[in-house]
């Protein structure tokens, strides 16, 4: 039988035709397509600016920079996430601070995070970790306390809402996504900074295009006038072409993606061998279908046995205190350590079919039986 991937980006002919007109319109760094590929994902999201840059990582580096972080600075972080992100803080400069996760929404314990706080702390920075995110009332009206700035990792949820109505992200100070491959949507590589706050906007564009003043690009005899140090974290048009087509895609997928994790879960829910995280469909998006399985061995059989049935699966990441540059004690990070080495994702490719779901959860529940 053919393999089924764990997760694979879905791209046709919407995606070729708007790269052809790229090519043919001979602009290739960020122009007209990009300008419509951020409009599209501001109003998708319901954010006043949406910037365009080239991963993720360069997005969450460039939020940090954007409000002032750095050297000397702490940024509180989940220790259940991508490395990516406390790895954008180490970038700036400041220092990383790990908190364990809440098994309830694999999400920082905020309840962990009021004894680390010091005087140092400027920032928290929440991981919507699948599309679920923490308490985002409290942590405001802790972060208000505290007079700290959220810089939100929405990487994980494109197309997932609070209770409110507003999309992930954008009620932070600075949100951010990833259009990388395995993501709901891709543009091969590439990343969104979402804001409401027009200094932070101005800043991280000046900070993408080499430190220019961005009211006085267009003038040649200024443009060179370089008034802060900044980066090349510029979109291409490439990436804007394929983003346009994909995103265009996007309200269809969430509806798949919402489809897929409910036929998943209702197949193996049944068994207490596996847990589901306590997920509203009418709100979340997950990007992948992930469980919770009760001991690590189980998982590895899980993980061996379809592996013999051409179906690969993903272990979660492995808590960031657990990795050499972050190296930690696991007493102090106990949930995320159990969930971490308990949590697998399944296929969630959106050209997954129901049959290859039932019989992926048929092959599961007969070696749990
Ligand atoms: C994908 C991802 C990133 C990094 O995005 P890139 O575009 O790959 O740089 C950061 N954080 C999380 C949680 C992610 O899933």
């Amino acid at each position: 039988m053919k393999k089924i991937n764990q997760i694979e980006p879905s791209l046709g002919i919407e995606e070729q035709n708007e790269l052809f007109s790229v090519i043919e319109s001979g602009w290739f760094t960020e122009a007209k397509k990009t300008r419509e590929f951020e409009k599209l994902f501001a109003e998708f999201t319901n954010s006043k600016y949406a910037i365009a840059v080239t991963s993720g990582t360069a997005a969450l580096y460039l939020a940090l920079k954007a409000v002032g972080i750095g050297s000397g600075d702490e940024v509180i972080v989940p220790d259940l996430t991508f490395v990516a992100s406390p790895n954008s803080i180490e970038m700036t400069g400041a220092t990383p601070i790990i908190v364990d996760i809440e098994r309830d929404s694999l999400n920082l314990d905020i309840k962990k995070i009021q004894k680390l706080v010091t005087k140092r702390t400027k920032a928290i920075m929440p991981v919507d970790f699948n599309g679920r995110s923490t308490n985002m009332k409290i942590l405001k009206e802790f972060a208000k306390k505290n007079n700290l700035l959220l810089i939100e990792d929405a990487c994980h949820a494109i197309g997932s809402f609070h209770n409110n109505g507003s999309h992930m992200g954008t009620i932070s100070n600075v949100g951010i996504f990833s259009f990388s491959t395995p993501k709901i949507i891709t543009t091969g590589q590439g990343g969104m900074i979402v804001t409401n706050n027009k200094k932070i906007h101005d800043q991280c564009l000046s900070l993408k295009d080499f430190g220019r003043d961005i009211n006085k690009k267009q003038n040649m005899l200024k443009a060179f006038q370089h008034d802060t140090i900044g980066y090349n974290f510029k979109f291409t048009e490439f990436q804007a072409a394929v983003g346009i087509a994909q995103i265009k895609k996007l309200k269809h997928r969430i509806i798949q993606k919402k489809k897929m994790f409910n036929l998943y879960r209702e197949n193996l829910s049944k068994t207490d061998q596996i847990d589901f995280i306590e997920t509203d469909l009418n709100k979340i998006t997950p990007w992948m279908v992930d469980i919770i399985i009760k001991t690590k061995q189980l998982r590895k059989k899980i993980i061996n046995h379809l592996k013999e049935n051409n179906i690969e699966t993903r272990i979660f990441y492995p808590s960031i205190h657990t990795l050499k540059p972050y190296k930690k004690s696991n007493n102090t990070f106990p949930i995320s350590y159990d969930i971490s080495s308990k949590g697998l994702w399944l296929p969630s490719s959106i050209s997954l079919t129901d049959e290859q779901i039932l019989h992926i959860s048929k092959l599961i529940s007969n070696l749990l039986n």
